[in-house]
């Protein structure tokens, strides 16, 4: 029964947000520029929430052991190291604009090792309990939109046709599925490392935000493009807030 969840979930967060990305593209481009903002910023506080409210105080309670802590700690310079790593196979040049040099197979590729990770998030919080689960897939598929969004205009600005896009960006998309049933079946049978899994989740989404999202938020100096985004990292975090103290 529990796959079933994890199944839909994982199709959800990597295939529906590409295909939700897709159709946010019929917008005219004001109103895309809006809401893939918003859903960026909300994203920004629904990761940290989902982080220190959920997947960190439940490491915790499953282990008894700080070592948790440490476990955070070395995930966040993996993800330092491996986001370097990207970059240094895309930018031949200094001060490079990753998201603009990025060549086509980088993006896809280093795409599909987010979604693979974002897979096994998932497969991890949906072992622990099934309401952890859902909310950490809201939180991977309000981060995921906006990324999506951005990755298809760099592909078709490289002269892919829409088709060839959303199909390759499906497929790299699709490692969020493979990861993630492999996770579940692995951590299902060693539920010793669930813990592990949940303090490595939380340190991606601890990354995801304060690396990749809030440096994005603060292109925008406006005040009250900066009031808007405050509003919506709060209510990100109230989100989550409001439903780990009920849960
Ligand atoms: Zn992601």
């Amino acid at each position: 029964m529990e796959l079933i969840y994890v199944l839909i979930a994982l199709f959800a967060g990597s295939i529906g947000s590409i295909g939700l990305a897709a159709l946010m593209l019929l917008l005219p481009d004001k109103q895309l520029n809006r809401y893939s903002g918003w859903l960026m910023y909300l994203a920004g506080g629904t990761l940290l929430g989902a982080a220190f409210l959920g997947m960190i105080p439940k490491a915790l309670s499953l282990t008894g052991s700080s070592n948790v802590f440490l476990f955070i700690l070395i995930g966040i310079v993996l993800f330092f190291l491996l986001e370097k790593i990207i970059l240094w196979r895309s930018c031949q040049h200094e001060d490079c604009d990753r998201a603009r040099n990025a060549a086509v197979p980088i993006i896809l590729i280093g795409d599909g090792v987010h979604n693979a990770i974002d897979g096994i998030v998932i497969a991890a919080s949906f072992l622990n309990s099934v309401e952890l689960g859902v909310f950490v897939t809201i939180s991977v598929m309000m981060h995921e939109i906006p990324q999506e969004l951005g990755d298809f205009g760099i592909l078709l600005q490289s002269g892919l046709s829409r088709t060839k896009a959303l199909l390759l960006n499906m497929l790299s998309g699709a490692t969020a599925i493979i990861a993630g049933v492999l996770a579940y079946f692995m951590l299902e049978s060693m539920q010793a490392l669930i813990p592990w899994a949940l303090a490595f989740s939380a340190s991606s989404f601890i990354y995801i935000a304060l690396a990749d999202l809030i440096p994005e938020m603060h292109r925008k100096t406006k005040l009250s493009e900066s009031i808007v985004q405050l509003a919506f990292v709060i209510a990100g975090i109230a989100l989550i807030y409001g439903f780990m103290s009920h849960h």
